[in-house]
């Protein structure tokens, strides 16, 4: 049987680990050809190693990082583009007084310029790969839970996953209606166990916001199924939002949670 994603371009920023690097195997399992983006060029590597893709370094607060991936892909696709998974992002968990202006702004710099610029320098590519293929292109940007409610202490982080969930539902009005068949969605995932969880749970314990003795049970609890994610459960919705059978799909939120955002 065909891949879901055969003959398919995928870029995937934050490919490096975590849900980022189980998105692109994901992706290249149904057939489509990985680019592995990071500013982690080893773990790009080696992700790209195991898809049989290829991998590029990144900074996607780089405007000029983004340029040169666009340049890249007119070398080796006539620059056409038919995924795009804004996944690279970063935390920050602290009392919003002790936030320096910096520190906001390099966080918004990652998780919303990152993804304005992919959005905005790939659109050529994206709507290129639309008509030459006769469908849509797909465009999936992972904000957060976060980005519908607040978590304690994350003032931008939160504030950075709203304007991506809303980024993503403008860009779905803007490039249709500039002639783009190119869909746009957010994915909304829940607590799922990667490097960058594991840095915030240190972080909740030391705010004195978990218990010491199970903290990971505490985490758990929080969610009716009482369960925490993995990347692959975040893999699985992408794949469907990058497929074809989600033709009539754009500007949703997918929130992949175990009920969290329910209660
Ligand atoms: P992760 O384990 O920290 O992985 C993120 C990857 O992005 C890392 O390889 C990191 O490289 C890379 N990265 C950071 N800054 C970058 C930049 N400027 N340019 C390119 N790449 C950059 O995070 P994750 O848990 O997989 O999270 C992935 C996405 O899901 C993030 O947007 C996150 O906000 C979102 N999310 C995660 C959870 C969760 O529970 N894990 C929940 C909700 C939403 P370095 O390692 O070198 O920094």
């Amino acid at each position: 049987m065909a891949g879901r994603l055969a003959d398919k371009m995928a870029v995937v920023t934050g490919a490096g680990r975590g849900i980022g690097a189980q998105i692109a195997r994901a992706m290249a399992r149904e057939g489509a050809h990985v680019i592995a983006v990071d500013i982690d060029e080893e773990g790009a590597n080696s992700v790209a190693r195991e898809c049989g893709g290829t991998a590029r370094r990144v900074d996607v607060a780089r405007e000029e990082d983004w340029q040169a991936l666009a340049e890249l892909l007119s070398r080796q696709n006539a620059g056409k583009l038919d995924i795009l998974v804004n996944n690279a992002g970063i935390e920050c968990v602290k009392p919003t007084a002790e936030y320096s202006l910096d520190e906001w702004r390099s966080l918004m710099a990652i998780n919303v310029d990152g993804i304005f610029l992919g959005c905005r320098i790939l659109t050529g590519a994206l709507a290129s790969a639309a008509q030459a293929r006769g469908g849509s292109s797909s465009v999936v940007n992972i904000s957060s839970i976060a980005g519908l409610v607040a978590y304690p202490n994350q003032l931008a982080y939160n504030t950075s996953k709203g304007a991506v969930r809303h980024l993503s539902k403008s860009l779905a009005v803007d490039w249709p209606a500039a002639g783009h068949s190119i869909r746009c969605n957010s994915i909304h995932p829940g607590f799922i166990r990667t490097p960058m969880l594991e840095e915030v749970v240190d972080e909740w314990l030391e705010a004195g916001l978990l218990p010491r003795d199970d903290p990971w049970g505490a985490v758990s609890a929080m969610c009716p199924i009482k369960t925490l994610g993995m990347p692959e459960d975040i893999a699985l919705g992408a794949v469907y939002l990058a497929s074809d059978e989600a033709r009539f799909v754009t500007g949703i939120e997918l929130v992949i949670d175990g009920g969290y955002v329910a209660q």
